[in-house]
């Protein structure tokens, strides 16, 4: 049975960052030089993830999403997939990745029982690709996303986080690439969470509200109709052209956040559950794993993760987390 937090949201969804390395340095996430990463003895173990996987199911949580840093860096993790899809209860096993080695993995993930993958993508051009992830080709994106739609781990969704002065120019350009191909480009608003360009203090001049995109796109395109998307019920809000195959989603956090139906915890590469994104409170599940806490003492620190999650993040009040940057936390 799915649980209720304090203000009666029910809790479903867990997303796992299984590393905090990553192939990239996008420059809304990390500074040029990386961020330091963490020993690997500070990382969860696979076997760990799976007990807290097993907690979590047992409480009502069907839905994981396996995020990172970048997932597909970390050795055996196909693995992992395989050992997650088997828990019972678990009816929707998802990944977020930057999608540099998808083509390399996305048959062996489907096979282990993955069933579909978001991908992260703020430009169509590849120039500039490099320039907003400083180490990427965007080629080798586009081919693991079309390794991934030959693997069935659709419907795909495109993140596509948008910053003022760097690709809001191709929102159209994107909005676009609905008409012809089932795309689902979900538009993100920047968050003040981690490292480079928001270094410099500006991030809120550099933040495109979805409004703003909604109406550059409609101005172009024609009038957006409310659409659906078969999988997940996360904080995207779904839109389609007229007559196109894909679709629109607008994810908010900073104009109109969706707190009020957030459904999610968050557990750290390093083994913290965090009740919400946006919130430095943490419960240490990695000390109790290690000194061979069962799934019934996880789900107990599970039960009180939800207790406290609290109502909404406070961005508005300038109130961003301290303890972390993305990477880390998996978005
Ligand atoms: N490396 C994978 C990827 O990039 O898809 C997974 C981890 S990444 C932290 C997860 C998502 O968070 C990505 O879609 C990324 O664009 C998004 N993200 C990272 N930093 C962000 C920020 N400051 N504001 C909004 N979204 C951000
Ligand atoms: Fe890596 Fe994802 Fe952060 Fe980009 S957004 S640096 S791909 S973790």
């Amino acid at each position: 049975m799915t649980h209720l937090d304090a203000y009666n949201r029910p809790i479903s969804y867990l997303r796992i960052s299984v590393t905090d390395r990553c192939n990239l340095r996008c420059v809304y996430c990390m500074p040029p030089e990386g961020v330091p990463w963490r020993p690997h003895e500070e990382i969860l173990r696979y076997e760990e993830i799976e007990i807290v996987v097993r907690a979590a199911a047992e409480l009502g949580i069907s839905k994981i999403r396996l995020t990172g840093g970048e997932p597909l860096v970390r050795l055996g993790f196909v693995d992992l997939v395989r050992m997650l899809a088997r828990i019972p209860g678990i009816d929707d096993l998802a990944m977020t990745t930057n999608g540099i080695l998808l083509s390399r993995y996305a048959t062996a993930l489907a096979e282990a029982g993955l069933r579909r993958v978001n991908v992260s993508l703020d430009t169509l051009r590849p120039e500039r690709f490099h320039r907003i992830t400083r180490l990427g080709r965007m080629e080798d994106v586009l081919a693991g996303m079309e390794a991934a739609r030959r693997a069935g781990l659709e419907p795909i969704k495109i993140n596509t986080v948008v910053i003022r002065g760097m690709n809001d120019d191709e929102v159209v350009d994107f909005a676009r690439k609905t008409m012809k191909a089932a795309w689902n480009v979900r538009f993100i608003e920047m968050m003040p969470v981690g490292n480079g360009v928001l270094a410099d203090g500006g991030w809120r001049e550099r933040v495109v509200t979805g409004k703003e995109i909604r109406q550059r796109i409609e101005a172009a395109l024609g009038r957006l109709e409310p659409a659906k998307v078969s999988a997940g019920n996360g904080p995207a809000r779904y839109y389609r052209l007229p007559e196109a195959k894909g679709t629109i989603g607008f994810i908010t956090p900073i104009s109109e956040h969706f707190c009020y139906r957030c459904n999610r915890l968050r557990l750290t590469a390093d083994g913290q559950l965090r009740p919400c994104l946006l919130s430095d409170q943490e419960i240490d599940l990695r000390t109790p794993l290690r000194q061979g806490a069962d799934v019934a003492q996880i789900k107990t620190l599970l039960l009180k993760g939800i207790e406290v999650k609290p109502m909404q993040h406070h961005l508005d009040e300038w109130k961003r987390p301290e303890n972390r940057v993305m990477s880390e936390i998996g978005g």
